[in-house]
């Protein structure tokens, strides 16, 4: 549980009592350490930071001896391609409406026209259109409390729990490894601890003057390559179990 200003939030955490517990554990009191109030760059950077935490948990217990075969250190990644999964499904779909306005039988044939030499068919869109509207379904039916009592906010419900939370959790994870391999733990440290009151800085400032990236540089880009690629061969190579049911 914790109290702000005015809310009091409980954390409903569901334990494995494992070693998974603990890096759980971090993540979400990384979200309430940086929840002081909602403002822009904490809503777009909190799993960022959750996420980069958690893999600090993970180098921690690994460094104090625990041992390998008792943590599911490829749980992370296992979740963000089931994220990447769902929103590659959704990006024709998501195009479609951005581009052309409500999907109706007319938008197959216009969408055509801008990518004349797409070999999308009317079966495969109208299972992506399934999938989509299958997927809004569910999240209505599973917060059906919330949408009753606020539907003025069901449009943020839905864009927060079928794209916009999937993209969070994907760009913090690999926005996390970048920094993992190439920045201060104690600027993320003071960066947790301040960005509520950052408000007067954009993303790429914060990036630039606190975590020291410059993303638009090439450097950026081949160092991303290359933490990726390396973190992926260490959870690889390391002996760790699927603990998560
Ligand atoms: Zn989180």
């Amino acid at each position: 549980m914790f109290i702000t200003n005015n809310f009091i939030y409980f954390f409903n955490i569901n334990r494995n009592f494992n070693y998974e517990d603990v890096t759980t554990l971090v993540h979400e009191f990384i979200h309430y350490t940086n929840f002081k109030s909602i403002n822009y760059n904490r809503e777009a950077l909190t799993e960022f930071l959750s996420i980069y935490f958690e893999m600090y948990g993970y180098d921690y217990l690994l460094d104090n001896g625990i041992n390998s075969e008792y943590l599911d250190i490829k749980s992370r990644m296992r979740i963000e391609r089931h994220n990447s999964k769902m929103l590659y499904q959704y990006g024709i779909i998501l195009l479609a409406y951005s581009k052309l306005g409500n999907i109706d039988d007319n938008t197959l044939s216009d969408l055509k026209k801008y990518f004349s030499n797409s070999n999308i068919d009317l079966c495969y869109f109208n299972r992506k259109c399934e999938l989509f509207y299958n997927n809004i379904c569910k999240v209505i039916n599973n917060n059906k409390d919330f949408v009753n009592n606020n539907p003025n906010s069901v449009g943020y419900l839905l864009s927060e729990k079928i794209i916009v939370g999937g993209l969070k959790h994907l760009l913090g994870t690999i926005f996390a490894i970048y920094v993992r391999e190439y920045c201060n733990f104690n600027d993320i440290v003071y960066l947790n601890n301040n960005i509520n009151n950052m408000n007067d800085k954009d993303i790429l400032e914060i990036c630039s003057s606190i975590i020291g990236i410059k993303v638009y540089s090439e450097d950026f880009y081949n160092n991303l390559n290359n933490a990726l690629k390396k973190y992926i061969d260490y959870i690889c190579n390391i002996k760790s179990n699927n603990l998560l049911k």
